[in-house]
């Protein structure tokens, strides 16, 4: 029996496939209630999406995934049931637009200088409105069949070591703590078992966003084994932080990863949406 929640999901205001009104209407034939919206350094999908809700039977959380950058290394902090028109917020997030459109230039020339010509235009196109993400370069390069697939893209262009890769230094763990505090939302880390860190990395780290405000962590991700949940349980109880569950839905075109199919949060965990 699902839980009806599904709060990690991305729109066309970042690097999702699907506009926030299409992907509020899949989330709902796919038995999701309650949606949290969780675009990467924009809330510009929130109100959209809550029109969008509001014709069918669902609860649009309004959240959104930050970009940290914590001893060098990027984490994902994502801030649920924040006020969109939050000015503290807002002025974060443009910053993050800013560093975002900047790093994009910086890919582009990267990418130029290996004999890849026009990626800034194409990027600049697809995101329309939204933020540009390395997914945008990914579907670049594979229209122009420079790689077979975003996944291939990525690995042979867009990680650390890689042509197109730039570093970036992100928003502070206390910066992004605080814009979400400000806004009145919940701070959750997202999909813990993803960062390229050990688990001591990883401790080091939950005892920082614990000790700055932090309040959750996602037990369950889109593509969790039963061990991974088992594991992000174990961190929840262990530093005393509410369980989330969020697909982290992108793209219809990866069908490994759906809206609303998640596992249920295991038994001692206490579910975000208790504090929503
Ligand atoms: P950015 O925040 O612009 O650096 O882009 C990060 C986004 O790229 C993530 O949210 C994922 O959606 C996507 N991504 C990162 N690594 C991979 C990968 N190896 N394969 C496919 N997508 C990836
Ligand atoms: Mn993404
Ligand atoms: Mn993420
Ligand atoms: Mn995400």
């Amino acid at each position: 029996m699902s839980s009806g929640y599904d709060l990690h999901s991305h729109s066309t205001a970042s690097d999702g496939a699907l506009s926030p009104a299409e992907l509020v209407r899949r989330a709902a034939s796919h038995g999701v209630r309650h949606l949290a919206l969780t675009d990467h350094d924009t809330v510009s999908g929130i109100a959209a999406a809550r029109r969008a809700a509001g014709e069918l039977n669902l609860e649009l959380i309004p959240g959104v995934e930050i970009s940290v950058t914590w001893e060098k290394k990027c984490f994902h902090v994502i801030g649920l049931g924040v006020d969109p028109a939050c000015e503290v917020l807002n002025r974060g997030l443009a910053e993050l637009q800013r560093l975002r459109d900047q790093r994009a230039e910086r890919m582009a020339a990267d990418l130029e200088k290996h004999g890849i010509d026009g990626s800034l235009e194409a990027v600049r196109d697809m995101a329309g409105d939204g933020m540009i993400t390395r997914t945008h370069f990914a579907r670049f390069l594979v229209a122009r069949h420079y790689a077979p697939s975003v996944a291939d893209a990525f690995e042979r262009y867009l990680v650390r070591g890689k042509p197109g890769y730039v570093a970036t230094r992100w928003a502070a763990l206390e910066q992004a703590l605080e814009w979400i505090r400000e806004a009145g939302g919940i701070a959750v880390l997202a999909h813990p078992l993803r960062y390229r860190i050990t688990a001591s990395w990883l401790r080091r780290f939950l005892t920082a966003f614990r000790s700055a405000g932090g309040r959750g962590i996602e037990v369950v991700s889109g593509n969790s084994t039963v061990e991974q949940v088992a594991t992000c349980a174990d961190y929840a109880r262990r530093y005393r932080l509410l369980g989330s569950v969020g697909s982290d839905f992108h793209d219809p075109a990866f069908p490994w990863i759906e809206l609303g199919r998640l596992a249920p949060l295991p038994p001692g965990v206490e579910p975000v949406w208790q504090a929503l």
